[in-house]
């Protein structure tokens, strides 16, 4: 629709659109913000705001926007192939060179791809497959999946079960039977007293009693978001994963990280599991993957998974039409050919993350700020009443939207869980956007300190 204007559009939106995440009576007031050009770190809206974005879409603009040579692929490939299936002994070139790069970029054994259109959908998958994975093997009864209470891996009727997100378990029923929740590792929240170490232990520990809780022979699997992301980029221990290897390997029971926002670089690494030196069976990836400029999700399966699905597991009883399109393919081969060529997450790692890391840390010392947390390019800031105490505001979640509502008027785009600011911005923001991002963040809690009174 050339020149609609932006009025329209939101009348037509609230018309016609629900919104996932949103209220939407709500938000049919208040008139949806409509996107319309990105660039590096910004995106500009309808009214022609031009907006930081710190939190890179949702997780996902690994590249930053506006990089002409994806779109470039992805034409050229429409053009040669736009779709074929990998269903009926059948795939594309830039399908099996998207599998053997995965394999290639993927720490240790994690050597077998399967793609689907989501993380929602990858989560899905690992949900089936490590069933029929014991199954095959005479463990049928190795059925029941441990994750943690709060985690977000999806909003599919898998997905959304594995996640401990209350909300979402209150709509449609769920979780659906053999999903068993922990609590998870967040210290603001429940460390007490307890150094790093010791509360590591404390929180891998409550796996090893719900496995005992359920019997090791009725446990299939354990999966978890290295950083927790929704629920306000919790950041576990440093010992946190390798303890909860320890533990699946002791009790047999299959590991599977949910790399959907942390793979691709979030961490400072490409995989999570190497800045937490754990090795997952099993592993999760979605957004970054094509830095959000097409759908494409993938499940990495390890050696050990792979072959037992692939000798014992007969025909494999699952897929998508779209699993392992060859547009999606392509997109997902040039983007990961950007962040190797412009050597993106080196520069994270070593330049800009410890720049962003300093001025992070730095808005820690702001009145309203509890903790400032972060890791590589993840973070979040804990607001709170009263320093240094970790308590929450009465009516949670109020205050961290006015702050967020603060920052987007002064042009940065952040996001707020409960009272959390959650920052994941694009792997390619500068030195001088950070500067840009602190002295932003900053005036919006002073804005919002202001108004809390
Ligand atoms: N897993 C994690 C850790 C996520 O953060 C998300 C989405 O935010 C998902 C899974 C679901 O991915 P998608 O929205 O692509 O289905």
């Amino acid at each position: 629709m050339p020149g609609i204007d932006t009025t329209t559009l939101q009348r037509l939106d609230a018309a016609h659109h629900l919104h996932p995440f949103n209220d939407n009576a709500a938000l049919a007031k208040r008139g949806t913000r409509i996107l319309t050009r990105g660039e590096g770190c910004y995106v500009w809206d309808a009214e022609g705001n031009q907006l930081l974005d710190a939190f890179a879409g949702l997780w996902c603009v690994n590249v930053g926007y506006g990089r002409k040579e994806l779109g470039r692929v992805a034409a050229h490939q429409m053009d040669e192939l736009a779709y074929y299936n990998s269903f009926f002994q059948c795939t594309t070139e830039p399908t099996v060179r998207l599998s053997a790069k995965l394999a290639e970029l993927t720490p240790h054994d994690l050597n077998h791809a399967f793609f689907t259109n989501s993380g929602s959908e990858a989560n899905d998958t690992i949900l089936r497959m490590v069933r029929h994975f014991w199954a095959v093997q005479g463990k049928p009864e190795k059925f029941n999946f441990i994750s943690r209470h709060d985690g977000y891996h999806g909003s599919t009727v898998a997905g959304a079960s594995l996640g401990g997100m209350k909300g979402m378990h209150k709509q449609g029923g769920l979780p659906i039977p053999g999903i068993h929740h922990i609590d998870p590792p967040y210290w603001f929240g429940d460390g007490g007293e307890m150094d790093e170490e010791e509360y590591g232990r404390v929180a891998a520990k409550r796996l090893e009693d719900k496995i005992l809780e359920l019997g090791p022979e009725n446990v299939a699997a354990f999966i978890g978001e290295p950083v927790m992301g929704a629920i306000g980029v919790y950041i576990p221990p440093r010992n946190y994963w390798k303890e909860i290897e320890r533990i699946c390997r002791q009790y047999d029971v299959l590991l599977v990280a949910d790399e959907v926002i942390c793979g691709f670089g979030r961490t400072g690494n490409w995989f999570a599991a190497e800045t937490f030196d754990f090795r997952p069976d099993v592993m999760t990836l979605a957004k970054g993957i094509t830095s959000g400029y097409i759908p494409l999700g993938a499940v990495m399966f390890n050696d050990r998974v792979a072959e037992v699905l692939a000798t014992k597991g007969g025909e494999l009883a699952h897929g998508y039409t779209y699993s392992g399109h060859p547009v999606c393919a392509a997109v997902a081969l040039e983007n990961i050919r950007i962040l190797q060529d412009e050597k993106i997450i080196e520069t994270c790692r070593n330049d800009t993350g410890p720049y962003l890391a300093e001025k992070w840390k730095a808005l820690g010392e702001h009145p309203l700020v509890g903790e400032a947390r972060i890791l590589g390019m993840v973070g979040a800031l804990e607001l709170v009443p009263r320093k240094p105490a970790r308590e929450y505001f009465p009516d949670r979640g109020r205050v961290g939207q006015m702050c967020r509502d603060f920052a987007l008027r002064s042009g940065l785009i952040l996001r707020a869980t409960n009272d959390a600011m959650l920052l994941s911005p694009p792997l390619v923001i500068t030195k001088a956007q950070v500067d840009e991002l602190a002295e932003k963040t900053w005036r919006a809690l002073d804005l919002t300190a202001r108004e809390l009174g």
